[in-house]
């Protein structure tokens, strides 16, 4: 099947090919035609799948059309639950819109009403936004919807989860009801099949990449870790690796987020924290400097780090694991971008089998233990087959080393900007681990 198949606009097909894309996702391949042909649809598929342009090009392929209205509103609303979602699909339709001069504008929480307002007193085809700051516009009469034509619902779960839901409801309710609907989510069990039931009219339904996904260009490992300490000298050890083009490290908190990065900034990494706190313009600054590779290592927290799509990111670590099982899913899909492969690693432990339990219940994978020799767990637990260093198990394994040990000379972090008294992130050669910054006075990994 190839792009041309799908009745698209020249203008689509030209942005296409300039784009270097050959032929559809599977997701594309089945979305576009019954986008097309008029129908509401739902469509559960993972990110990294392609899903931004099965719902993007036809969208274009709508504008191509010229509307008989003389209003200036939009004619294409998608709903996106965070800011890099948002910029991620408004490249996206700028991009495969390129020679249709679609008129694309993104309206997010964070940014400074004024401009905000200025974009949407021009005339506009595509609005991207989060439904809480479109709501605020909504409310003060800004954005007129009257020539809506198509709904876009990106992520429909995780709206669901950060609440939007009650938004999203007053945002439908003000849509023209002559409209297209397109719901896409990882999931369309529980309460967002009620929603999907309440907004879509006999949709169409697509199922690609189920809750399942294999993500089999990634390789997932995980790695059992005793404490903190050393965790700080497997992510040393894992960072220092000459095939890491580019890492994102996830943590749990946004406080954790920036003590690892000023911790990996001290040992000499070039690294940032990417976090809620965060303003949006500092948001963005870092996610350009990841794109132009100014930073090699990203410290992000599960909302800030949804949606970054980096074609450098070469390796994902869960330093600590997610909350929710459906995170990991999101967390490892950073890598293994644009059919690129990448290498997933998570760090567990004794205490965390359950929740490890219910990610491979999730994924439907089963997450082999690997050790890497000199770093080995020292508290026992009932499995992994240690294999020796360099070699490569299934799913496993670490690339070869010559010296075999992450204390070695050449191995640890000896910034001399490094805080730990000079030992290194981590220390050398210490089983205790606690030299590392998990003793810092006043610094907490809760
Ligand atoms: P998404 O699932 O929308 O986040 O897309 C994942 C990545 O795939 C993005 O980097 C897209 O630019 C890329 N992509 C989307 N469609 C295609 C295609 N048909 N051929 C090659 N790459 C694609």
């Amino acid at each position: 099947m190839s792009f041309e198949n799908l009745d698209l606009h020249p203008s689509i097909l030209h942005a296409l090919q300039e784009a270097g894309y050959t032929e559809p996702t599977p997701i594309q391949a089945q979305a576009i035609p019954e986008i097309m042909a008029g129908h509401d649809l739902m469509a559960s598929a993972q990110t990294g799948t392609g899903k931004t342009a099965a719902f993007t090009l036809p969208a274009l392929n709508l504008l191509a059309t010229p509307h008989p209205s003389k209003s200036r509103g939009p004619r294409i609303l998608v709903l996106v639950p965070t800011r890099e979602l948002a910029q991620q699909v408004n490249d996206a339709a700028r991009k495969y819109g390129k020679f249709i001069r679609a008129r694309t504008v993104s309206i997010v929480g964070g940014m400074p009403y004024p401009l905000q307002n200025k974009l949407l007193s021009q005339p506009l085809d595509i609005l991207v936004a989060t439904p809480g700051r479109l709501l605020d516009h909504m409310e003060r009469g800004r954005i007129d919807l009257a020539r809506l034509q198509m709904l876009v619902l990106d992520e429909a779960d995780r709206m669901l989860d950060m609440g939007f839901m009650p938004d999203i409801e007053r945002i439908t309710a003000a849509l023209p009801g002559e409209r297209q609907t397109l719901m896409f989510s990882a999931t369309f069990e529980g309460e967002i099949a009620r929603i999907a039931k309440q907004l879509l009219k006999e949709p169409k339904t697509i199922q690609i990449a189920a809750q399942q996904a294999k993500h089999e260009n990634i390789e997932q490992r995980l790695h059992f870790v005793d404490d903190m300490g050393h965790k700080n000298k497997l992510l040393e050890h894992l960072l220092i690796a000459p095939e890491v083009n580019q890492a994102i490290v996830f943590t749990s908190t946004k406080r954790h987020a920036d003590v690892l990065a000023e911790d990996l900034h001290a040992a000499g990494h070039k690294v940032a924290a990417l976090h809620g706190d965060m303003t949006q313009g500092a948001r963005n600054r870092t996610l350009t400097k990841l794109r132009h590779g100014d930073i090699n290592v990203l410290v992000a927290t599960d909302v800030a780090a949804r949606g970054i799509d980096v074609a450098g990111i070469s390796h994902v670590i869960n330093y600590d694991l997610p909350k929710f099982a459906e995170d990991y899913v999101h967390r490892i899909g950073r890598t293994g971008r644009a059919g690129k492969s990448g290498i997933a690693i998570s760090f567990a432990s004794h205490a965390e089998r359950f929740q490890l339990r219910k990610i491979e219940q999730f994924t439907g994978h089963r997450l082999e233990a690997s050790v890497i020799a000199g770093l080995e767990p020292q508290k026992r637990i009932q499995q992994p087959k240690p294999h020796k260093f360099g070699d490569r198990p299934r799913n496993s394994g670490h690339p070869a080393n010559k010296s075999g040990h992450p204390g070695s000379k050449n191995g640890g972090y000896k910034g001399a900007g490094n805080r730990n008294g000079g030992q290194g992130y981590g220390g050398e050669k210490r089983r205790d681990g606690e030299k590392s910054f998990s003793k810092r006075p006043g610094r907490s990994f809760a």
